[in-house]
């Protein structure tokens, strides 16, 4: 029975067994309340037993301390896998080889590795650091040539902005999981069409790595319009977030069950990996698996 053949008296939700797997992205705190809330977040979401959890690195490294203590606390007080993120701008390849050893000396095993965006002063422009890396493609071969990491990169179902064309887009996702990545990660996106088209086209590709939906909950409209590149927002969204800006709790709720619904279908599909955008709170993320069935896996 496919999805849209499922009787309308079928709860949405039912009997839904839990065989997915989870990650979680957060992002290093900058204060010593928001520390808290990351780590209260983290200690919440633990016991759904993640297969790796993710710390972000601020626009042209902006982060690099931070990133590294949060990812060095999660080896040290953690049974997480932790995954650091790190990008090419502005940084020589020198300089990108002692942070990677600096994480391969802390334990740390996972690299999400990315280009990063042009600073704002670029007028949107990437121009590599005369002695860096000119992509990610090329990020992860040195990587890979430094330690045997496991890496994961980014994706884009709707295309990333600055591709001269799907295709060549899609090329370039190639060239990174050729230079040695195990998995991508999806930018965020509200159409399961455009995530089920695009993994059609990896596949036809030839490529057979994980292509991990990145979950995205609305927690703000005017965030996710800045951050959304080519990702098309729906206007049935938009109408479900009519009137809520000044309305943070119903937000929350609304969000989460617009992601639900997003996770479920793809459940359907055949997802079972699953990456959550989680900005730093656990209680959307746990209410989406908690609804796909997963449960706190004891001990963890
Ligand atoms: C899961 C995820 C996590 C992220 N985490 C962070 C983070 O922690 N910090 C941060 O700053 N940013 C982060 N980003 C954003 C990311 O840095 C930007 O989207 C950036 O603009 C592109 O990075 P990339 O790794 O996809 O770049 P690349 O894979 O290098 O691609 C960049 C662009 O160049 C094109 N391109 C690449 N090679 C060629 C070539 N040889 N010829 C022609 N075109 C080419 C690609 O098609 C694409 O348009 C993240 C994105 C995702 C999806």
């Amino acid at each position: 029975m496919t999805f849209a053949e499922r009787p309308v008296s079928a709860p949405l939700f039912e009997d839904l067994p839990g065989d997915i797997s989870v990650s979680f992205e957060f992002f290093p705190p900058k204060t010593e309340k928001m520390e808290e809330q990351l780590w209260d977040a983290i200690t919440q979401l633990a016991p759904l037993d993640p297969s790796f959890v993710s710390v972000t690195y601020g626009a042209g490294g902006s982060t690099r301390e931070r990133t590294h203590s949060t990812v060095s606390r999660l080896v040290r007080e953690t049974q997480l896998v932790p995954a650091a993120h790190l990008t090419c701008v502005g940084a020589s390849k020198d300089e990108i080889a002692e942070i990677a050893d600096q994480y391969w000396e802390a334990g740390v095993r996972h690299i999400v590795a990315l280009r990063g965006d042009p600073p704002p002063s670029s007028g949107g422009v990437f121009t590599p650091h005369p002695q860096g890396y000119a992509g990610a493609a090329d990020l992860v071969a040195g990587l890979k040539a430094r330690h045997d990491f496991d890496i994961s990169v980014a994706a884009y179902p709707e295309v990333h902005p600055e591709a001269a064309s799907a295709d060549a887009d899609l090329d370039n996702l190639k060239r990174k999981l050729d230079a040695g990545a195990n998995r991508a990660i999806t930018q965020f996106f509200f159409s399961t069409d455009a995530y089920f088209r695009f993994l059609d086209k990896v596949l036809a590709a030839g490529i057979s790595a994980p292509i991990l939906p990145g979950i995205m909950p609305v927690t703000s409209f005017a965030a996710i319009r800045r951050m959304s590149g080519n990702t098309e927002i729906p206007g049935w969204l938009e109408i479900m977030f009519e009137g809520l800006d000044e309305r943070p709790g119903p937000r929350a709720l609304v969000a989460a069950v617009a992601a639900a619904d997003l996770c479920r279908r793809l459940y359907e599909g055949g997802v079972r990996d699953l990456h959550f955008y989680t900005l730093n709170r656990a209680e959307q993320a746990y209410a989406i698996c908690q609804l796909l069935g997963l449960r706190p896996k004891p001990g963890a």
